[in-house]
């Protein structure tokens, strides 16, 4: 057992831990809030500072509420679970707030985060590992935090309700058929992960068997056993990943059973999702967010718009109608497909596609550019892609960020030619620490 403290939390950091300060000593404590006074473990030391957890609580906040999920102060996927969901949205909106001031250094307004009408059960993408625990038993769930050692769970506060039997059930049959589950150590057995997409606006759900081999012992009786229990999968795909890394995708996939991706709805329009291409997991938030973003637009038909990291082309797609030209880049083959594909079933004409690095594509492009809508992962966007929008006077910047604090650093880089004139953040990850912000970005004319 490591050192015990008692602190009180003056402060919640960027990745939803309690802030807590004695003397110059920096504590950051899993599952502890502003105001709280508790006895903190000390787990492990990084570069200074203190991570704990709480061993006892003396004072406890006017917002704690009962978690839903009983895993949620050892899985570490819900940072928030313990807090009212309107608390929740304050730390977001003050996150964002602060990484604006403290690393693009501009105090301004920031819109309170929009909150979700249903703040559980929305991630339409589920995975899970399945392993044998000590006694030999077949176990998914997830990961405890920083750790490999799976805690069992039947279900998850967040995902989609669908998923918990299906999962239930897949373990039941992996028993039954005897499939041998993969064991990361020995990097033996079979079975590593089972992944889950399920469709808001059809009745459509996909499972993915992340395999160490292509086709194994048992699969067709173990399969169609799988879809007599639950009429409900409409695809199975088989993901074939034999390296032994984190990544839960391998590169090689087999179609086991429909047409190997679903359909889904956004802002009107059908998109097609493959095992591994990039969707947003919040379907009604989303619908939020791009609105948000494509609202900051005044469209007449004329402007010529890039959508940079564009995923399967969803936000590209939903501008093109009022757009007069889109271009669409992203750097992931499948999701560049996908996107062809999205184009073609919803008629969509005026948008061109190309599977590139976004900094390299617009470095070389010398077209004309009135706006440009980027959303990149969470290591946000890098310095030739920045300077290029200033270098080619792009007159609007829309920024979608998913990591308050690479977007600052963002800002801050275009500041010299660029003011922000909007800040909304919108949650799309209720219960956990992560949140989107829309940005505009407006050219200062000199
Ligand atoms: N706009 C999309 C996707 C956003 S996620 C949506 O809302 O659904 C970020 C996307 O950027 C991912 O699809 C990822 O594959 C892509 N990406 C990451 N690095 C990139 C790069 N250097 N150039 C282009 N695309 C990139």
């Amino acid at each position: 057992m490591g050192r015990i403290i008692q602190g009180k939390c003056v402060d919640i950091s960027s990745e939803g831990k309690g802030v807590v300060k004695i003397g110059k000593d920096i504590i950051f404590c899993d599952g502890l809030f502003p105001n709280e006074v508790a006895d903190i473990e000390i787990l492990y030391q990084r570069a200074g500072v203190s991570f704990g957890k709480v061993k006892k609580l003396y004072e406890i906040s006017k917002d704690r509420i009962q978690p839903r999920c009983k895993i949620c102060t050892s899985c570490g996927g819900c940072q928030y679970q313990q807090i009212k969901y309107e608390k929740q949205l304050e730390f977001k909106t003050n996150r964002v707030r602060n990484a604006l001031k403290r690393i693009a250094h501009i105090d301004t307004e920031v819109k309170p985060c929009i909150g979700a009408k249903h703040p559980y059960n929305y991630r339409n993408k589920i995975q899970v590992p399945f392993a044998k625990d000590r006694k030999g038993r077949v176990v998914y769930g997830f990961y405890k935090e920083n750790s490999h050692e799976i805690i069992p769970t039947k279900e998850c506060a967040i995902e989609d309700k669908r998923a918990a039997p299906i999962l239930w059930d897949i373990k039941e049959l992996i028993k039954e058929f005897d499939i041998p589950v993969y064991n990361e150590d020995s990097g033996r057995g079979i079975l590593r992960y089972v992944l889950i997409r399920t469709s808001y606006h059809y009745p459509e759900l996909m499972v993915v068997l992340v395999t160490t081999t292509m086709n194994f012992p048992g699969q067709r009786n173990f399969i169609n056993a799988l879809i007599k229990k639950h009429p409900e999968i409409t695809t199975i795909v088989e993901n074939v990943n034999s390296r032994h890394t984190n990544v839960i995708l391998g590169n090689k996939e087999k179609v086991l059973y429909g047409p190997g991706f679903i359909k889904d709805t956004i802002c009107d329009l059908v998109f097609e999702i493959s095992a591994s291409s990039f969707f947003q997991i919040n379907p009604e938030q989303v619908e939020i967010l791009y609105k948000t973003a494509l609202n900051l637009i005044d469209f007449n038909k004329k402007e010529v718009v890039l959508d940079a990291y564009s995923g399967v082309g969803t936000i590209g797609l939903i501008a093109s109608k009022n757009a007069k030209k889109v271009i669409s880049v992203e750097i992931v083959k499948d999701a560049h497909k996908n996107a062809i594909e999205n184009a073609k079933r919803n008629n969509v004409n005026n948008i061109e596609f190309y599977c590139d690095d976004a900094s390299k594509f617009i470095s070389n492009y010398d077209g004309d550019l009135d706006i440009v809508i980027m959303d990149p992962p969470r290591k946000g966007s890098d310095e030739r892609f920045l300077s290029t929008l200033i270098n080619k006077r792009v007159k609007k910047i829309i920024y979608i960020s998913c990591d308050p604090e690479t977007l600052a650093r963002d800002i801050e880089y275009l500041s010299t030619h660029y003011v922000v004139t909007y800040v909304q953040p919108v949650d799309l990850f209720s219960m956990t620490a992560h949140v989107e912000t829309v940005v505009c970005l407006q050219q200062i004319t000199k």
